[in-house]
């Protein structure tokens, strides 16, 4: 049976080595349930020894400069554009999603990349010359030493890659955690890092669960820690990590809600809704799971419309790129959805479409779900209140645009939310005062392109600084400023007692 063991010290681990493999998790298919194979839990020692390597190879790495290391860049990418298809293969078979959803996530990690290969302009620092008499200033951003990164199952591929080739682009060394769930995909770029010529030691893999996160969280060698999870885990992972000196960037779950305005094109509105809600089966951060319909009038159209594109999704083996919407990830996460729809029935929403007991021919015992609507949800009900991570939509039912706008604030999370609607100013008014990090007019899922950041408000992100793209290089460097007075003859002052000043 296949072993997905650790990479550490640009080594993988031999599936048969029981002292880095002291335990062993089944990984299942979600389309069959079948084991694939098993994940190794890495102990304390073995995550000690990844960063033992990762502390070895920083001084090294840290000097090396920096158009070199991002030449290593442009060769991944490539390789990576390579065995795209391969990748993919190992996303869908791990976590269910259909292929060329899994392309999307590649796609957009491969831009990751792209953006990262310019950090030897984005780190040229800043440059004051005559700041005193013939005294220059100046600031650069210098590595932070060893980081590590902790990643949730939903995108196997980007989102390893919003963390670490940015990290060691700006002269870090690595340590990554994949999930459990899906390990396969992380550690097979992490190969193809090593083959485009990441030094030993610079990026490492551990797999594992909580003994390795509690290790990388209380560990002194490490400096910084970016986390992205569901939110209890990234609270824990941010006053952990933090109570330990670390810098810490943790991003949690989301509840993303549509505005549809009476005059929104609903035809428009209606397919975003149908990809932003059961793509990926609802298991995106950004997914769109509840429809504030502004008006009975929108809202009847609304719930009519999806009814009717519901019934036309093809629901199948994500290995088929025919199909719209594969399994969801685990059995456990299937039982957890089907709980929160029984009890959104208990708490009087109306359910229009019903998913469950749905059968797949040939995947009986596949974790299928089909498509869910629910209308007339309300502010207080659970199915609003958590983050479901399944194919359910939730349809609400309000007045007016500034009431939709408070159930939005209102909420706990504030990944991400769209408004959909012909009115300048009233999208004017939406982007400008609403509480959520990422917002988009007429785009369903507003998530940022590689050269913006990414992250939420409120409960979905913990800590200062976003995502990849400009703030990535702030979360990993710090800033040194260095003021700078060859003395020579005509600048010598003596001792001087008042603070120095242009004044
Ligand atoms: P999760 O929180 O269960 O796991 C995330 C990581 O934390 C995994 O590597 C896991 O091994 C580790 N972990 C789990 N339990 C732990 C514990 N008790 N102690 C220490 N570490 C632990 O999340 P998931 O189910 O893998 O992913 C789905 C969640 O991630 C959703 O809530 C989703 O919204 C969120 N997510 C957020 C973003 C974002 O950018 N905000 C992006 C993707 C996913």
């Amino acid at each position: 049976m296949k072993v997905i063991g650790h990479l550490i010290n640009g080594k993988l681990s031999a599936s048969d080595d029981s002292a880095q493999h002291p335990r062993l998790q089944d990984l299942t298919n979600p389309s069959t349930n079948e084991i694939i194979g098993k994940v190794a839990l890495a102990s304390k020692a073995t995550v000690e020894e990844a960063i033992s390597a990762a502390e070895a190879a920083y001084p090294a790495w840290r000097n090396l400069p920096t158009a070199k290391r991002v030449r290593i860049m442009y060769r991944l990418r490539d390789l990576l554009e390579e065995n795209a298809e391969k990748i993919c293969e190992l996303i869908t078979l791990e976590h269910g999603k259909v292929l060329n959803d899994a392309m999307g996530e590649l796609q957009r990690g491969i831009e990751n990349i792209e953006y990262v290969c310019s950090a030897p302009e984005m780190l040229k620092g800043e440059h004051s010359k005559n700041v005193g008499p013939a005294i220059d200033s100046w600031s650069e951003f210098q590595p932070l030493g060893v980081c590590a990164g902790i990643t949730p199952f939903n995108f196997p591929a980007m989102v390893p890659l919003w963390m670490w080739p940015m990290a060691i682009a700006c002269g870090n060394t690595f340590i990554l955690k994949p999930s459990e769930r899906t390990p396969s995909c992380a550690l097979f770029i992490a190969e193809l890092g090593i083959e485009a010529g990441i030094p030993a030691g610079v990026l490492n893999i551990v797999n594992g669960d909580k003994e390795a996160v509690d290790t990388l969280l209380t560990d002194k060698r490490i400096q910084a820690v970016s986390f992205v999870g569901s939110t209890p885990i990234a609270e824990y992972v941010y006053t952990t990590g933090t109570a330990h000196g670390k810098r810490v960037q943790a991003f949690g779950g989301a509840k993303n809600h549509a505005i549809i305005m009476p005059d929104a094109d609903l035809d428009n509105a209606v397919a975003a809704l149908m990809g932003a809600a059961y793509g990926s089966c609802g298991e995106r951060c950004m997914a769109i799971s509840v429809a504030v319909a502004v008006g009975d009038e929108t809202a009847n159209t609304l719930v009519a419309k999806l009814k009717e594109q519901i019934a036309q999704l093809k629901i199948g083996d994500g290995m088929n790129n025919q199909n719209d919407m594969g399994p969801l990830v685990t059995q456990a996460h299937l039982n957890k959805v089907e709980g929160l729809i029984s009890a959104g029935i208990e708490e009087g929403a109306e359910l229009v479409v019903d998913g469950r007991n749905m059968k797949v021919p040939g995947y009986e015992r596949g974790n299928y779900l089909g498509a869910c609507l629910f209308d007339r949800v309300s502010e207080e009900m659970a199915i609003h209140r958590s983050e479901i991570f399944g194919p359910v939509l939730c349809v609400m039912r309000v007045d007016t645009m500034q009431e939709a706008m408070n159930i939005i604030d209102a909420h706990e999370y504030g990944n991400g939310t769209c408004l959909f609607t012909r009115d300048g100013e009233a999208a004017r008014y939406f982007s400008d005062n609403i509480k959520v990090g990422m917002v988009g007019i007429n785009v369903p899922l507003p998530v940022p392109v590689a050269h913006h950041s990414f992250g939420g408000w409120k409960r979905s992100l913990f800590g200062d600084l976003h995502a990849y793209g400009p703030d990535s290089v702030r979360f990993y460097t710090k800033r040194k400023t260095i003021t700078q007075r060859w003395p020579a003859s005509g600048v010598r002052e003596g001792a001087q007692y008042s603070f120095p000043s242009n004044g």
